[in-house]
């Protein structure tokens, strides 16, 4: 079988090793250029991009934000999953707001924003405290703008003056004072199988994600059933095939959704090693209509990602349970480099581990880990 993957970087990389033991053939598209790679070698394949989409079975992508054109291109084929809707959707907050209200899906109160003079409006119907967001062609935090009070509303516009509104709007939220954040990683098949793994725990340091526990600590079982309500009612909407990944803030006893990933996801990445079967492989059974695989534990995990950093040796690999993914990418500040992920029998020998690692690792570029660490060994 073959495999096309919009998109040729972390995520088509892991699908590729994925794809191997399953005899999958895997190319990816570069979308800068639209040239077929290898996503593990990045060598320049001499297949054209309409050749390899004809070519293959099933075409994916790694990542939402994809030149429509292309997009269409692929859709034309007929073998396109999840699907052009799916990914349009993930790529525009706009659109995704619109469906997640359509559907009666609880999500992080907003307003959308096409002239700066809104703003005003917006702060007396939100608050003062306002995260804005470009609708489109953001990710790692990157696009999003904060407003910590009134006073800074005039500096905010000027910032924001240069920036076309109209064409891209900005959707404006509410800073919400949750508990803490949550997705779930999940898939459908091709007949509408659907197969969950358990709600991670997520922690973000500067729009990024730095760690993911899994499964969550104190899940309550209404929690998981909230976040599989909410994934099976976009999944049907969008007719889904493949991995889709929720992201959530828990506010209470209540979930709402901050924004949906229409593939393979960076809180999901535990499952390379904490479950029978990964994210990785399970997108690509789902999408070459395989029966999905099991999503059984083998332990609890956490996963840590490495943030524009790369001056390490692979001494941390002594940590009992510790593994290391990493990209093979040139580094650069801000940028995902690679993952560590651990896996334990129990909170107690993960919190040893994390603790462990740690010790391998400067505070600097690891933030959250010593304590989480240190929270995980008081359960
Ligand atoms: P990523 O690509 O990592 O998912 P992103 O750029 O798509 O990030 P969001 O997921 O919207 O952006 O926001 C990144 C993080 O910023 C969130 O995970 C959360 O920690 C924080 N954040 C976003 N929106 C809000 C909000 N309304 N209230 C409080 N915190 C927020
Ligand atoms: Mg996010």
């Amino acid at each position: 079988m073959k495999v096309l993957i919009l998109g040729s970087g972390q995520l088509a990389r892991m699908m590729y090793l994925a794809a191997a033991p399953l005899g999958i053939h895997l190319t990816a598209v570069d979308v800068s250029n639209g040239k077929v790679v290898n996503p593990l070698t990045k060598r320049v394949l001499t297949q054209s991009l309409q050749d390899a989409m004809d070519d293959a079975d099933a075409i994916s992508v790694e990542f939402e934000h994809i030149p429509e054109p292309l997009l269409e291109q692929a859709q034309m084929t007929g073998k396109f999953y999840p699907s052009m809707t799916a990914i349009l959707t993930g790529a525009d907050r706009v659109r995704e707001k619109r469906l997640l209200d359509k559907l009666n899906i609880a999500n992080c109160p907003y307003a959308i924003v096409t002239d700066v003079a809104q703003l005003d409006d917006v702060m007396a119907k939100l608050g003062q405290e306002l995260i804005l967001k470009a609708s489109r062609d953001g990710y790692d935090g990157y696009g999003q703008w904060r407003l910590r009070s009134a006073d800074e509303l005039a500096a905010l516009k000027q910032s924001l003056a240069e920036l076309d509104l109209q064409k891209v709007p900005l959707v404006v939220e509410k800073k919400l004072d949750f508990q803490r954040e949550l997705s779930i990683v999940g898939m459908r098949g091709k007949n509408g199988d659907l197969a969950f793994y358990p709600l991670a725990e997520n922690l973000h340091h500067q729009g990024q994600l730095h760690v993911s526990v899994a499964p969550a600590p104190a899940l309550d079982d209404k929690l998981t059933a909230q976040a599989r309500e909410v994934f099976t009612k976009l999944t049907e909407a969008l007719d889904y095939v493949g991995v889709l990944a929720v992201e959530f803030f828990q506010m209470g006893d209540q979930l709402l959704v901050n924004e949906i990933a229409p593939r393979v996801h960076n809180s999901g990445h535990w499952t390379q090693q904490g479950a029978d079967t990964s994210q990785f492989e399970n997108h690509l059974r789902a999408i070459c209509g395989l029966p999905l695989g099991s999503t059984q534990l083998l332990g609890v995990s956490a996963m840590i990602n490495i943030i524009g950093y790369g001056s390490f040796n692979r001494d941390m690999l002594a940590v009992e349970g510790c593994h290391l993914h990493w990209y093979g990418k040139e580094v650069r500040p801000k940028r995902k480099m690679g993952h560590f992920n651990l896996r334990a029998k129990d909170y107690t020998q993960l919190a040893a581990a994390m603790t462990a690692l740690s010790g391998y690792l400067p505070q600097s570029h690891f933030p959250m880990l010593a304590d989480k660490a240190a929270e995980l060994s008081t359960l």
